[in-house]
Order: structure tokens, then sequence, then C-alpha cells
């Protein structure tokens, strides 16, 4: 821990955003809002009525006819009540009406890396895949959402693009101690930090100890604190990951790394009484001390990733850097066990950790891991790639939605989103769960046509998307910037 690292990076410094804040209204004088919402027709019992025979209740699928008002579910009946309806959609027999999927991590990296992603790029891809709801990661925008001027930066930024509903989470960087409680006023969900260096220079990461000081900190307010947890000094003494090899990069992202990162998160939030979340869970040799730190009573909880769950390291190409994320895709015995871990429940939900980047960063042409950016792009595809999985295993697509929607926003503190249920958004995707497709990176909405999922046979098909009982229609952006503890 030195001094130096104690100050933050010049793009983050308050008065710096200012200056891009002053800036951007400058140039978008009537930028206020998304486009609002279809105003209710009141000469009808609902603005929207939704009759189908497979419907995701909270009690499984059963056939019902839901009623919308205002963007919110107020009627839940049995099929056959006739609800009176503004529209009315009836769903075909092969669909099923399922609560918007809540992906609590995306990487839109907007402002400042809208070549990797963008906002209206990345909320029509997951409007695409059936998610209603993202929460967009502090780092690789510019600045870091790490004070409350990057946070009203960014809002300035995503709502006039937001095609879903985006909420922020803050960050936790040397440095920002002071702004954290701001961030959290401002509604964001959280905060997250990194045990070892993020891939971004200007979020650097936390030693354990300082870890402790913010978990300190944020207990006094109940803010749940998200950790990528690799430790910087295993990484730094695992061989190099250079060349095409991937035998080579996964030996250098060891799963002592992670473990032992997941042993500081979990002490801490022991000694400190925090609330705290492991961030995509790679190493399957966490999950026993994962589950006696919940069994002691800590409120930890942990997601994994739609690529640790279906992709092999067995099978991953030399040079197929699309494959690239950190922590790596493991080996076959440790996905079996991720699965166990899901299906006990010490894995609490799944996240995309959408991460895009350009083609270049992805080294395509050398194909050497040690040089190419880590990150897979899936917030379009993960609920196709886990349902196909999922079926494969013999379970249900309940399971999915709980890991997918219910689950992450009971931990964000979504009140309504997540379900379909009354009084809840009417956040809602029409699923067609045996319909096969093949990947084709072309097709899919984010911004650069990469994926690793690339010519793959999936099944389960997303044929349409509402935001609070309004269809997405790629057109016009209708989400809206959510804050915790309001939405
Ligand atoms: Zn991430």
């Amino acid at each position: 821990m030195t001094s130096t690292t104690r100050s933050l990076a010049a793009v983050n410094e308050p008065d710096t955003v200012r200056r891009l804040i002053d800036e951007f209204r400058a140039e978008h004088p009537d930028s206020a809002a998304a486009a609002p919402a279809p105003a209710s027709d009141h000469g009808h019992d609902y603005d929207l009525v939704v009759r189908a025979r497979q419907v995701m209740t909270t009690a499984g699928i059963a056939e019902r006819e839901i009623g919308v008002r205002d963007g919110k579910i107020v009627a839940i009946e049995p099929f056959g009540h006739a609800l009176d309806g503004a529209e009315t959609i009836a769903l075909a027999d092969d669909e099923v009406l399922l609560p918007g999927l809540v992906d609590t991590h995306v990487h839109v990296n907007d402002p400042g890396r809208t070549d990797w992603e963008g906002f209206t790029t990345a909320t029509k891809a997951a409007a695409a895949g059936g998610v209603t709801t993202i929460l967009d990661m502090p780092l690789n925008s510019v600045p870091s959402t790490v004070t409350g001027a990057a946070l009203e930066l960014k809002q300035l930024v995503a709502a006039p693009q937001a095609f879903i509903d985006v909420g922020f989470w803050g960050g936790a960087v040397p440095g920002n101690e002071q702004y954290l409680r701001e961030l959290h006023d401002a509604g964001v969900f959280g905060f997250k930090c990194f045990l070892l260096h993020s891939g971004v220079d200007e979020f650097p990461h936390l030693e354990p100890d300082e870890l402790e000081t913010y978990l300190k900190t944020l207990q006094t307010f109940d803010a749940l604190m998200i950790v990528h947890a690799e430790d910087s000094r295993a990484i730094d003494r695992a061989p190099k990951p250079d060349g095409d090899v991937y035998a080579h990069f996964l030996a250098s992202r060891p799963r002592g790394a992670e473990n032992l990162a997941i042993a500081e998160v979990i002490e801490r939030t022991r000694w400190t009484g925090a609330r705290t979340h492991v961030l995509h869970l790679s190493s399957s040799d966490a999950l026993p001390m994962l589950r006696s730190a919940k069994a002691d009573g800590l409120d930890i909880t942990v997601e994994t990733c739609p690529h640790y769950l279906t992709l092999l390291s067995e099978e991953i190409p030399n040079g197929a850097t699309a494959y690239k994320c950190c922590p790596p895709i493991r080996e076959v015995g440790n996905r079996e066990l991720l699965w166990e871990g899901l299906l006990d429940g010490t894995i609490d939900y799944i996240a995309s950790d959408h991460s895009p980047a350009t083609l270049s960063l992805k080294d395509l042409q050398n194909g050497d891991f040690g040089v190419a950016w880590g990150g897979i792009a899936s917030v379009q595809l993960a609920l196709s790639v886990i349902w196909t999985e999922a079926r494969r295993r013999g379970v249900g697509l309940d399971k999915v939605v709980e890991w997918m929607a219910s689950k992450p926003a009971d931990r964000v503190r979504l009140r309504s989103k997540g379900r379909i249920a009354l009084g809840y958004d009417a956040d809602l995707a029409i699923f067609a769960p045996d319909q096969a497709f093949v990947v084709d990176a072309k097709t899919l909405h984010h911004r650069n046509p990469l994926t690793p999922y690339q010519g793959k046979a999936l099944s389960g098909v997303v044929r349409k998307t509402y935001v609070r009982g309004t269809a997405v229609d790629f057109e016009s952006p209708r989400g809206r910037l959510i804050r915790r503890g309001i939405d």
C-alpha cells in the first residue's frame, strides 16, 4: 500500500468529470430522458392483457391471464377470465411467459470506451435476450463510477439510450472512500472492488486490509460489496500466459488465486459483519468454504456465469481468444461441481458478466492469450445458453428463472422486478423453449460481433420482450434508470 495509490486517477477527479457533464449538457440540450411510455387507456380495465397456457408464476408454470396497468402487474387470473385490455395478446402454445431477467453484471463501457460497447447496443442485446434490467459495472467506462459526479454523467449518457431498465454499481477504489456515501445516497446498488489489477489502470484494486476498511464503512449504511476475487500475489507468481496455448493461459490463472481471495473475502466479511458477494465464481474448490461461511450465518452470496457452466477448457482451441475471461473457463470436473453448487444453493444465481471489447483488443490475428482482453459478451445469449444446458441435465425452466431473475433481484433489493406477481413491474419475456437456433455473432446486437458460442446450436428463443408493459421495439428507447430502494 503506497501513498501514491491513495488518490483518484486524473480521469476520475470530480472536477474533470464535472467538465464532461457541462460539455454533455451543452451538446445535448434536450436529452432529458427516454421516450415516455404510452399513456394508459382508461376506456379499458387494463392497458395490456396477456393470455397464456404457460405463465411462469411464483408457483410454477400455470395457465393464466395477466392484467397490466401503468406498467405494473395488477391482475393474475385463471385462463378464460376474459380480462378486458386496451391491447390483448395471446401466447402460442409453444410459448412460456417469463418474468424479464435481471442481469446484475454487465459492462457497458459508456461513456469513454464506446467502441467496446454502449448503452444502445448493450440494452438492445439485453432486450433481445429477455433481460429487462441490467446493473452496469463501474469500470471500463471513463470516468469510472467512483464519485457522485461520475454517476451523474453515466446517468446523463444512459438515459436517452436505454431500451430496458438500467441501474448502476459504484466502484470502491483506493482514494474514493469519501465518495461511497454520496454514491449510496444517489442510488447505486452496491460497490464493486477488485483484489488484483482490474485490467484498466484508472480502476486500481484494493489490498485485503483496504477491503476490510471499506467493508467497515459500507456496513454503517448496509451497502453490498461485490468482489472480483482473485489474489494479486498469486497471479503475479503464476506462469505468464503468453502465447496461443489455452492451457498456458489457464495455468496463469490458477484456482488457488481464486481460493485465496475468496478466503480473504469470507474472513473480512466475518470480521466486519458487512454484506458481500463473490462475482463470477470459477473455481469449484471454493465451494466448501463458501458453504461453511453461509452455514455460519455470514451475509455472503455467490454468482457464476454461463461460460463456466457450459464451456470446457479441454475444448477451447488454441488461439481462440473469444474464450478468454478472468477468472478462466476451467476443466470438465470443475464445471460439474459448479452445477452441484448451483443446485444445492451454495451458488445463489447466474449473471452474464457481459464484458465486450473491440475485435482488435481480442487479438484475433495472433490469438495471444497474454495480449487479448479478457471478457465474454453474452447478455443476449445467457438465457438460451443456460436453458440448453439445464434441460440436458433435467433441470427445469423454473430454476433457470430463479437463478436469472428472482434471486439476483432479491440480492440487490430490487423489490418490483424478477417475478410475475401482483404489484411487480410488467417486465416480461415471451420465450419459446423448444425452438432451436444456431448462434451467429453477426445477428447479435452487442457492438463487436464476437462470441465463444459462435456456431453452437441452442434451445430457446425470446420472441418478444416487455418493459413495464410496453413491448421493446428496438427503435424507441423506453427504459428507465433505476435506483436502489426506489424501484
Ligand atoms: Zn465483470
